[in-house]
């Protein structure tokens, strides 16, 4: 894969936006470009949801067909923004033959990798989440999910990984802040294998929206990602209306750089 991403430094494109082509959101591509022309971006990504799973909500809701006509349809006064055709993929490791061959015949632009569920257990859905988080203690339920995430990394299939610990948006309400110490090497073999494979990463704005207040993965783990010489950091706002676009993106940018910022 080659994704054309590498032209643009961190915070200049979205790389994460969901619009009417996903199955969880309303927002009008042509919204969307405007929002982050506003914004001030140079490029924006709309990465839309392609879940594998019959059993997931997404299922069968992508229609190629359908985008490719919103980017035929796309008007761009000014050559100088850029708008990518992307997906972000739920991984689920049996899934993993028909994922590459999707991936291969797509010639997607971006293509972003994602854990949603933890086995057959989808902990963005009120009641699984219920069943999930009860009979696991914080350690066990977000070391499974980085363990899922370890996986998605090891498939080599995607070109960036998305929201590395989104388990805790989920989780947040039955443990509170996350304890960032129990998976601190766990976090590390991601990060080092992101590296190794040559992939990007995603600082997604979103959680700074959400329960955990704070954005997908921490700072901190941004810090130890660029320790290790990753090079290749994107942001994502995940927006799934305009005014979320490019969402918190110069506090981001300002933070990772300050050294007593500690979120
Ligand atoms: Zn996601
Ligand atoms: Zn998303």
């Amino acid at each position: 894969m080659d994704p054309a991403i590498p032209a643009f430094t961190p915070g200049e494109a979205d790389t994460h936006v969901h619009t009417r082509h996903s199955c969880d959101s309303e927002m009008d591509p042509a919204a969307a470009l405007q929002a982050a022309r506003a914004r001030g971006l140079r490029a924006l990504v709309l990465a839309e949801h392609v879940d594998f799973d019959p059993a997931d909500q997404g299922y069968g809701y992508y229609d190629a067909e359908a985008v490719k006509k919103t980017f035929a349809e796309f008007r761009i006064p000014n050559s100088e923004f850029r708008i990518f055709r992307g997906v972000e993929i739920t991984y689920q490791p049996q899934y993993q033959d028909a994922i590459r061959e999707f991936v291969r015949a797509g010639r997607f632009d971006w293509v972003i990798g994602s854990v949603h569920l933890v086995g057959p257990d989808d902990i963005s859905r009120p009641e699984q989440r219920e069943r999930y988080f009860t009979a696991r203690d914080q350690r066990r339920a977000y070391g499974d999910y980085l363990g899922e995430v370890e996986k998605l990394v090891a498939s080599g299939l995607f070109d960036c990984l998305g929201h590395l610990d989104l388990c805790k948006r989920y989780g947040h309400a039955y443990y509170g802040p996350m304890d960032r110490a129990l998976f601190a090497p766990q976090v590390t073999r991601i990060l080092r294998g992101v590296v190794e494979k040559g992939m990007y990463i995603e600082l997604n704005t979103s959680g700074l929206r959400q329960d955990p207040g704070e954005p997908y993965p921490s700072l901190g783990v941004v810090r130890e990602y660029l320790a290790l010489g990753g090079d290749r950091l994107v942001l994502g706002s995940d927006a799934h209306a305009p005014e979320h676009v490019g969402y918190a993106f110069p506090e981001m940018l300002a933070a990772i750089r300050s050294p007593w910022s500690s979120s």
